[in-house]
């Protein structure tokens, strides 16, 4: 569903040259669990943002469901982002002014759905993580877990094909860390969602079918079918 060719992804600041991505090849199947690990710099953030269709790859080949990512205009990558990639934050990243009701809104409305509609799968979406009692809560209200279980409602209540989370523990203690591990696994298993996860977190890595280590920009190994 996702295959990335011989991509490198080449920042210049300045004078300097950083490689975050060097000749990465990778191929991710329908229903995948993938867990991207790798020492802090090593480009997960940036293998995430090519997939997610948020950056382009300086150069190589960036496939989703038989598109090419990498010269589709910015209006239909906005599109894809919208309707087929739900993203997950290690900050959360919810806006503040909104009530965690309205923050899973807003991926629908953006994408011209309405009102009914909307309501429907923004209750469904927030059933799922748990979190139907807290609707009406502005984010400042909720502990970390529970902004991330908004965080990941909004991720999916567009239906998306795929989940992107970057770090989505890292600023979590283990203990809600682990809630949202286990929300990511049943989405995986119960409706065979398919996540790619960037993680430092041991027991993130334990629950991933397939394993994609990072050093430098290049993949150093693979573990799993
Ligand atoms: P990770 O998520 O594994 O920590 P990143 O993908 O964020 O790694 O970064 C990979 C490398 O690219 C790092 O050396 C980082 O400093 C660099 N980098 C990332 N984003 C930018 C940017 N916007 N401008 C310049 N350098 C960047
Ligand atoms: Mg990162």
């Amino acid at each position: 569903m996702i295959r990335l060719q011989q991509v490198a992804k080449v920042y210049s600041l300045g004078k300097v040259l950083v490689r975050a991505l060097d000749g990465v090849t990778l191929t991710i199947g329908q229903g995948e669990f993938v867990a991207l690990v790798g020492p802090s710099g090593c480009g997960k953030t940036t293998l995430l943002n090519l997939m997610a269709g948020i950056d382009r790859p300086t150069s190589g080949e960036v496939w989703f469901e038989g598109e090419r990512l990498d010269s589709l205009s910015d209006d239909r990558l906005t599109r894809l982002r919208r309707t087929k990639v739900g993203i997950v934050y290690q900050l959360f990243n919810l806006l503040p002014t909104l009530t965690a009701r309205e923050n899973v809104a807003l991926p629908l409305l953006l994408d011209g759905l309405q009102g009914s509609e909307i309501e429907g799968r923004v209750a469904r979406g927030l059933q799922r993580v748990g979190l139907t009692h807290r609707a009406e809560h502005w984010p400042h209200e909720l502990s970390g877990g529970e902004q991330q279980r908004v965080a990941i409602a909004r991720a999916i209540v567009a239906g998306p094909r795929v989940i992107l989370a970057d770090e989505p523990t890292g600023n979590l203690d283990s203990v809600a860390g682990e809630a949202i591990l286990d929300l990511l696994e049943e989405l995986h298993r119960d409706q065979g969602q398919t996540i790619i996860l960037a993680t430092h977190s041991q027991e993130a890595v334990r629950r991933a079918g397939r394993i994609v280590h990072l050093r430098d920009g290049k993949i150093e190994g693979l573990e799993g079918p």
